[in-house]
């Protein structure tokens, strides 16, 4: 049985990724689009764009399976919660909620009516991460190094929401980095030390570093990146080995020696779990990067920059 989708939000990542991804996936058909202030923009897609998830309910009664929230995470949780209350199976774009508590929720709602319920974090289906952690599997952590430098005019472009205090700032991308370490780490890392560094007049950071508890094991997030950007993860363990993930999890190299991966298909992986999730009726919620994330704001310290947003 084909599933009938509905994209909910359509912006960047909506039209890069999730129309293509389930445009070329054979168990989806692509049925509507809610976009509430660009309808007209919406038309590329070639389905009905409604300005409302409830119009769109409304409009099409027992004719959508399954929503995939692409919208800003600050109001994914109203909408997946209309979605499930709908009997719509739901896709969660990262980050699947503001707050773990809003994530909880989500999940004992999905449970009691039934629903399928992903939170996908794209990173977790880099090519990357599976072989990472098989070669992690039952190793001891020694050190840890994760750079992840970006330029974010690049990948957000004008877009205020995520300089809002709930909008993450760097640490929306650093929540794709910490979304793979806790795919492929053998043990759950523990945040001892933060800092966020956020422009003059913003309230999320534009860089950020942590620490976590063990000698040797650190993170660093940079959004002023204007030269070559680094997606990079550096893992030793206590027996020697140095397991290097590149380019965000599309390089794997271990012990020095590259490791043959497929190509980088983030997205056609999110839509295939997001199949066999949907017909086994089944809740797929990883909140272990959003712990993380919850423990590092909690006790980081605030440095203010000038300002280069
Ligand atoms: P975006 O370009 O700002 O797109 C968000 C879209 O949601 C906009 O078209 C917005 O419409 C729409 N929207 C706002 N309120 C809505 C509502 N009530 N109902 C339906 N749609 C609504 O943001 P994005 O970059 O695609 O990011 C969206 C999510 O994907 C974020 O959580 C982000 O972390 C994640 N993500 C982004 C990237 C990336 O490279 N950008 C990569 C992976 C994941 P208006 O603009 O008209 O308000």
């Amino acid at each position: 049985m084909t599933i009938r989708i509905a994209i909910v939000g359509y912006g960047k990542i909506a039209r890069t990724e999730h129309v293509p991804a389930i445009t070329d996936h054979a168990d989806f058909e692509l049925v509507g689009i809610v976009s509430p202030h660009d309808a007209h923009d919406a038309r590329d897609a070639c389905v009905p764009v409604f300005s409302s998830l409830a119009d769109m309910l409304a409009a099409l009664p027992d004719g959508v399976d399954a929503a995939a929230i692409c919208t800003p995470p600050q109001l994914r949780h109203a909408l997946a919660s209309e979605a499930i209350d709908a009997r719509l199976a739901v896709l969660l774009e990262k980050p699947p909620a503001v707050t773990l508590g809003e994530l909880e929720r989500l999940g004992a709602q999905a449970r009691a009516a039934g629903t399928a319920l992903f939170a996908a974090w794209h990173s977790q289906f880099a090519p990357a991460v599976v072989p990472a952690a098989a070669q992690l599997a039952g190793e001891r952590l020694a050190r840890l190094a994760l750079v992840w430098r970006e330029d974010v005019r690049r990948w957000h472009p004008g877009q205020d929401w995520i300089w809002e205090a709930d909008g993450l700032g760097v640490l929306d991308t650093g929540l794709n980095a910490l979304s793979i370490l806790t795919a492929i780490l053998p043990e759950p890392l523990v945040v001892e030390d933060a800092e966020l560094v956020i422009p003059a007049g913003r309230q999320a950071p534009i860089a950020a570093r942590l620490r976590f508890a063990g000698q040797g094991r650190a993170a660093q997030f940079d959004w002023r990146e204007q030269r070559e950007e680094v997606r990079s993860i550096r893992a030793t363990t206590q027996s020697g080995r140095v397991i290097a993930l590149e380019h965000g999890g599309a390089r794997l190299v271990v012990d020095g020696i590259e490791h043959p991966l497929g190509p980088l298909a983030e997205y056609a992986a999110i839509y295939a779990r997001f199949a066999a999730l949907v017909r086994a009726g089944a809740i797929a919620l990883d909140s272990e990067p959003m712990r993380l994330l919850a423990d590092a704001m909690r006790i980081a310290r605030r440095v203010t920059t000038g300002g280069d947003s």
